[in-house]
């Protein structure tokens, strides 16, 4: 059996109902029952992204849905504004590249967030610009960025606000419709509670507008026959049906303690995260942190991946080095979906803190 903690930012730990559900026997995707499913899946998803639009899924990891997201919404030469702070920013900021656009890029040092200033001068600098992405959740520096205000800001315009929420949906709160987002991207192995293996794109109206326009090329990853199939209840390709079963589950689990209590639920457990690790005289990373997880800034002299090999070797528990320039600096300590609990953030604490102290950390020495 695997007794490990994943407190990685993705996968997070998978709820025994949702594997239950994805190991059944398998059933055809062009049938009643699967068609049943499906139409409550998506429902159910409308109310976790908190839409009354479509939620497309497909089957690929999160990735698939941000290139997807370009392709179907823009076209060659399109000014494109990015607003990265990481290395999922950079992730969006180089898919639209590889696809040819003209991309402005917008840096902040790993640690800060774009405030929404930052935002509107970009904008009002660039008001020809078809597209803005930006993260919900930086999940390399776990800051979260002030997407509800961004929101504001290119709702009345003809740019499209494309959020990458991977790893900040359920986790960060995020109001699709009040906030006024086009486009929403999402994985499933992260606030999702599923293995990974989905991925989700939401519209709102603008951006189904931009649709017709788009002309990059694609073909799996087509918004428009994938919506069209959707108003029938069906998929253009074949689902990752037992994925699907999983996610009606987890849909399930999450409506059933209610939308607000679960980011409640990661509000709380960040700030326990955080303090306790104050608490060990240690440097939160973040300027801005997010509720999904928490970036623990190490003292020089202490490598994360020492710390990282004792708590997965001793205790059991995996947490995630830091990546790109953080890579030995920080450690991830991700509570996100099911693995955002207090016995999960306890059995980090204690493993975070004996890894520590065997990589010969003494709080009050290091002050
Ligand atoms: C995990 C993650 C992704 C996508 O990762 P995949 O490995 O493709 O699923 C993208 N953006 C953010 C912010 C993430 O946390």
């Amino acid at each position: 059996m695997n007794d490990f903690l994943l407190l990685t930012p993705g996968p997070t730990t998978v709820p025994d109902r949702v594997l239950q559900k994805s190991s059944l026997p398998l059933i055809h995707h062009r049938t009643k029952d699967y068609q049943a499913i499906l139409e409550r899946v998506n429902a159910n998803l409308q109310k976790v992204f908190l839409t009354r639009h479509p939620v497309m899924t497909f089957a690929s990891s999160g990735t698939g849905a941000m290139e997807a997201s370009i392709t179907n919404c823009l076209s060659r030469g399109d000014l494109v504004l990015s607003f990265s702070a990481g290395k999922w920013g950079e992730r969006y900021r180089d898919i639209a590249r590889a696809f040819g656009l003209d991309v402005k890029s917008f840096e902040k040092p790993y640690g800060e967030a774009f405030s929404p200033e930052d935002v509107e001068r970009a904008l009002k600098a660039n008001p020809k610009a078809k597209a803005a992405l930006i993260t919900l959740c930086e999940t390399s520096t776990a800051v979260v960025h002030p997407v509800e205000k961004i929101a504001r800001l290119t709702r009345d315009t003809e740019t499209l606000l494309m959020v990458d929420a991977i790893s900040g949906l359920m986790c960060d709160p995020l109001k699709m419709d009040e906030w006024g987002i086009d486009v929403v991207v999402c994985g499933s192995q992260k606030g999702l509670m599923l293995p990974p293996g989905l991925s989700f794109v939401a519209l709102n109206e603008k951006a189904q507008g931009a649709l017709p326009k788009a002309d990059l090329p694609k073909y799996y990853f087509n918004f428009t026959e994938t919506l069209k199939s959707q108003k029938k209840n069906d998929t253009p390709f074949t689902p990752a049906v037992n994925l699907v079963r999983g996610l009606d589950e987890a849909l399930g689990m999450l409506l059933e303690e209610g939308v607000e209590k679960v980011w409640a639920r990661h509000a709380t457990i960040a700030q326990t995260v955080r303090e306790a690790v104050r608490g060990l005289g240690l440097t939160i990373f973040s300027k801005a942190p997010s509720h999904a997880l928490t970036a623990i800034a190490l003292p020089k002299e202490i490598p994360s991946k020492e710390v990282i090999k004792v708590m997965r070797d001793t205790h059991r528990v995996i947490m995630a080095d830091g990546q790109g320039e953080l890579q030995g600096k920080i450690v991830r300590f991700a509570h996100m979906g099911a693995s955002c609990t207090p016995e999960s953030a306890k059995r980090g604490l204690t493993a975070f803190q004996d890894a520590m102290e065997k990589a010969g950390y003494r709080p009050a020495l290091s002050r």
